[in-house]
């Protein structure tokens, strides 16, 4: 019989896009399936040009941004496509993460395979979903697992372990196939405040003498940009806000619980009030109880938090909850000092109303640009000279650096070690097995050739 093998249809050569099917078998499955971020994608479409919603299987194919995978999409999706529908041939997809580009795909996804996540990613998809106008998941056979559980799934069986990331309830996962164990990491880190969950992923993936490891990239090779840990950015944001007599402002994911807790750590310990728009009240909210009681800030129920009050003609039933306490620009320009201000790129307008004095800070609590001609990055600069802000760069990166990358490559010894979600496979060396720089959609055996040598 054939060894089970690992295909990688995305992620390849890119940061994002991982879809990785595994087979053994007669049993097939496939961890995360998010779309491609740039350049890839963003070579056809971009901005308001997307896949027309009657057939983005059909305009996605058109350019290999899908994989030709036949039982894996919907009817609806296959809409018009030259790939004919086939019941189910893919047994189940585990999801590592709510970040787009793991998740992203899901809606296209026929509904009768069966999605596994955990608890928080699940609560956390649903918030996202019920506050974006633009992410849809789709309806499946959702199975939430809990922490450490094994799933069975034919003869593979998949263990979910919790991992510290950007977004919170993330996974890596070591699958036990037939013939020996590979480990996926999904996206990592272990400079936040999950960093114990990193650890204790890494120490069992090293316990299972793993035959492939499957390693995230991201920081892999030249790393340029600062990166802070999460206690760093806290001690950074401590020291912009100390003393200053101004609005203070600040921008990064809703999604990043981490950094809003860090946020909210500075400004109430520099005597502030952290102010958050509604999709973050949101999503805090829809969390919170997922977290120790009272660790998490969520406005309306915790001090030091309130929501801000966008002017906008109709709010959608999702913000109701928060706006009879939210401020207004009139309120929060009246006495700039007791705040501070986390405020997305598409409110910059907002500034317009709140005129912070010259000088005010403004800390960009997010990941650095990636290429030099980032227009977000163009127009945010251009607001901040407009109105004389004073920028400041504080981020946590969501990965562990290169050699940290290096030291888990060394500690799993792993036979074979795939690098994904990178643009730098080269950067990684194994001195305990070999270093596959992958094709997209070929199949490799586990662990064979390796065994053979
Ligand atoms: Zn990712």
């Amino acid at each position: 019989m054939r060894s089970p093998t690992v295909t990688f249809l995305g992620g390849i050569r890119e940061i994002g896009g991982n879809k990785i099917l595994i087979e053994d078998g007669p049993d097939r499955i496939l961890f995360d399936f998010g779309p491609s971020f740039a350049p890839r994608y963003e070579a056809y479409y971009s901005g308001f040009l997307q896949p027309r919603s009657t057939s983005p299987v059909k305009d996605l194919l058109e350019f290999d941004l899908l994989p030709r995978v036949e039982g894996l999409y919907s009817r609806e999706a296959l809409a018009d496509a030259d790939l004919a529908w086939r019941a189910p041939e893919i047994h189940g997809i585990f999801v590592s993460h709510a970040h787009a580009d793991h998740a992203g795909y899901l809606s296209l996804v026929d509904p009768e395979i069966p999605v596994y996540l955990g608890e928080g990613t699940k609560v956390l998809l649903d918030a996202i979903q019920s506050s974006s106008p633009t992410m849809k998941y789709g309806e499946h056979a959702w199975r939430t697992v809990p922490d450490r559980s094994p799933v069975k799934v034919g003869r593979l069986e998949v263990v979910p372990h919790p991992v510290d990331h950007s977004i919170p309830f993330a996974y890596g996962f070591v699958v036990r196939t037939s013939e020996g164990t590979l480990v996926y990491t999904g996206d990592f880190r272990h400079h936040g405040p999950r960093a114990a969950d990193t650890r204790a992923f890494l120490e069992a993936a090293a316990g299972e003498r793993p035959d492939a490891l499957l390693i995230e990239g991201t920081r892999a090779g030249p790393d340029p940009r600062r990166n802070l840990t999460e206690e760093g950015v806290r001690a950074a944001v401590d020291g912009v806000l100390a003393d200053r007599p101004t609005l203070a402002l600040a921008c990064t994911y809703p999604r990043d619980v981490d950094r809003l807790r860090t946020l909210h750590g500075a400004a109430t310990s520099g005597g502030r009030t952290l102010v958050v728009s509604t999709r973050t009240a949101h999503l805090l909210a829809a969390v919170a109880s997922r977290f120790p009681r009272g660790s998490l800030p969520v406005p309306g129920a915790s001090p030091g938090i309130r929501t801000y009050a966008r002017k906008k003609k109709r709010f959608f039933k999702w913000e109701e909850p928060f706006l009879d306490e939210a401020l207004t620009a009139e309120e929060v320009r009246a006495d700039g000092k007791r705040y501070l201000l986390a405020l997305d790129l598409a409110h910059y307008p907002e500034l317009i109303d709140l005129r912070p004095p010259k000088g005010s800070p403004f800390v960009h609590s997010m990941s650095e640009p990636f290429s030099e001609d980032d227009v977000d990055d163009r127009v945010m600069h251009n607001w901040l000279d407009h109105f004389g802000l004073e920028f400041h760069q504080m981020h946590a990166s969501g990965h562990a650096s290169g050699p940290e990358l290096e030291a888990i490559v060394a500690q799993l010894r792993a036979r074979t070690v795939y690098p994904i979600h990178t643009e730098h496979p080269e950067a990684f060396r194994s001195d305990s097995g070999t270093v596959v720089s992958a094709d997209l959609a070929r199949p490799y055996a586990l662990g064979r050739p390796a065994r053979a040598s």
